[in-house]
């Protein structure tokens, strides 16, 4: 292994199941790969469903206690944990760039946004407010409570690996429910490493688990579990949907961020500079690996040629290579399949009349690395417009009319974000209103902060995670109708 950490704790290879680390009843492991050189980083146990059973049964044992602890107490734990996720900012750092490949910079800003989730939750937790309601008789009073849902099961996929388990685990946690993780396999000791401070941190046995392996057997035990009576998903939409159906047969709630397909649209009246750089952040962040990434950018035809010719010049200076190397931009794509992906969609697109004005190919960089890539002459025909590209792949497509942009944009089952750049006050306003989506980005190309409501509409997922919605997705409301003398 040749990480070099400060704390070489942090690095665990094996899961956590009631406050112990422990290895597959089978003793089987699955290797772990660095993404910018193909080696081999470690190996994590290979569980199925008796592990993951015994870890909700330690979560479901551990709630009693855990929800019964003021809020104030929940809070002094976790603040501990987002102080350790601080202090250790760089070591997690390197872990997650070394499994999942992302530049360095990203990775510490990614831990600090998730220390800052755990934070907010914490502080949240203190602002569960039930209420009274006017009753319509003298010897009754009506109120409602709020309580912990229960035990969670987080299933997570590989492109956040810390900030998708805070965003879920902090509200859970907060509100008083215990949890159990499940990390993608591709970026399993970013989770462990979480898992290692929260221990420190003072988190009960049992309230946070993690266990990895097999997908398929973790997941038919959470949804199956009659315990869990939550299940909250990020990861691809056709998942999302069987674990949905899964979940209806012990109507377990759940939480679902899943695919997008987000519009990008830049009108004549809109600042270019401004809309080039957070086309830039939105689209090349971890290698336009991300749920929110812009993925059909359309252009007014008024600005396409000089918009284009912007955008070309910025992405032929991102610098491209392994995430832990000083001033990389853009890191390689997850895995092979990753790779074949985008390239197949770049070639489709070629093939019928687009012209890569940059990229366009693989770099030889090593296996996995992808070109930042223009594409413009983008038409509808072409798949690069309809699927969720996750690569780092700019498609250019032309518009004329507003009303034209607004229903390309909408003539999709996706719907988390979108974008749009207009200097024209009314025309923000009706395009907000008007694109069918759960976040929009007008003027800008970022959304996520524990302080606002992430999350889609649509096919794009059920529930929001962060802000004071996030926490409400793990509490329950209890009407009390409470009879005078
Ligand atoms: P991606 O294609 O980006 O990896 P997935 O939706 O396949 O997205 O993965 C997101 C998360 O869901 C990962 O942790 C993955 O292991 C998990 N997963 C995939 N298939 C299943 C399944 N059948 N049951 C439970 N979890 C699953």
């Amino acid at each position: 292994m040749s990480l070099s950490l400060r704390d070489k704790s942090l690095f665990q290879q094996q899961a956590f199941i009631a406050g112990d680390w422990v290895d597959a009843d089978s003793k089987r492991t699955a290797p772990v790969f660095d993404p910018a050189t193909g080696h081999e980083l470690g190996q994590m146990p290979w569980m199925g469903a008796g592990e993951t059973r015994r870890a909700i049964e330690s979560a479901e044992e551990a709630l009693a206690s855990w929800k019964a602890k003021t809020a104030k107490e929940r809070a002094v734990v976790l603040r501990r944990w987002h102080d350790l996720m601080l202090e250790h900012q760089d070591d997690l750092a390197r872990i997650m760039t070394a499994e999942q490949g992302k530049p360095l910079e990203e990775a510490r800003g990614e831990i600090k946004s998730s220390a800052g989730y755990i934070e907010w939750f914490a502080e949240e937790a203190k602002r569960i407010y039930g209420e009274t309601i006017p009753a319509g008789r003298r010897d009754q009073q009506l109120l409602t409570i709020r309580q912990a849902i229960g035990v969670v099961a987080a299933i997570t996929p590989w492109n956040f690996p810390a900030q998708m388990i805070a965003r879920k685990c902090a509200p859970a946690l907060a509100a008083g429910c215990t949890v159990v993780v499940k990390p993608a396999p591709q970026t399993p000791y970013s989770a462990l490493a979480l898992a290692v401070l929260a221990q420190r941190a003072g988190l009960p046995d049992g309230v946070f688990n993690v266990v990895t392996g097999k997908a398929g057997e973790i997941g038919d035990e959470m949804t199956s579990h009659h315990a869990v009576r939550k299940l909250s998903f990020t990861g691809s939409t056709v998942v999302g949907k069987v674990l949905m159906e899964k979940c209806a047969l012990t109507v377990k709630q759940v939480s679902m961020e899943l695919g997008g397909n987000a519009p990008f649209i830049v009108f004549d009246d809109a600042n270019l500079d401004l809309a080039v750089k957070h086309l830039l952040a939105s689209k090349f962040r971890n290698a336009g690996q991300t749920c929110v990434c812009a993925n059909r950018i359309m252009i007014q035809k008024g600005v396409y040629d000089a918009f284009a010719k912007k955008l070309a010049k910025a992405v032929k200076e991102i610098k491209v290579g392994a995430g832990q190397d000083e001033g990389v931009e853009l890191g390689p794509l997850i895995d092979d399949r990753a790779i074949d992906k985008v390239d197949g969609l770049v070639r489709d697109a070629l093939s019928k009349g687009a012209e890569a004005l940059v990229g366009g190919t693989p770099l030889p960089l090593g296996d996995q690395f992808y070109a930042p890539t223009v594409l413009t002459g983008v038409t509808e025909n072409m798949q690069v417009f309809h699927k969720e590209i996750f690569g780092p792949i700019a498609p250019l497509y032309c518009f004329e009319h507003e009303d034209e942009a607004i229903e390309l944009a909408n003539a999709t089952r996706y719907g988390l974000a979108a974008y749009f750049f207009s200097r024209d006050v009314g025309r923000v306003w009706r395009v907000s209103e008007a694109l069918d989506y759960g976040m929009i980005g007008a003027n800008s190309g970022t959304l996520s902060s524990e302080a606002t409501p992430f999350g889609g509409i649509k096919e794009s997922g059920i529930g929001r995670e962060g802000g004071q919605y996030g926490i409400q997705e793990y509490l329950e409301i209890k009407y009390i109708n409470m009879g005078l003398e």
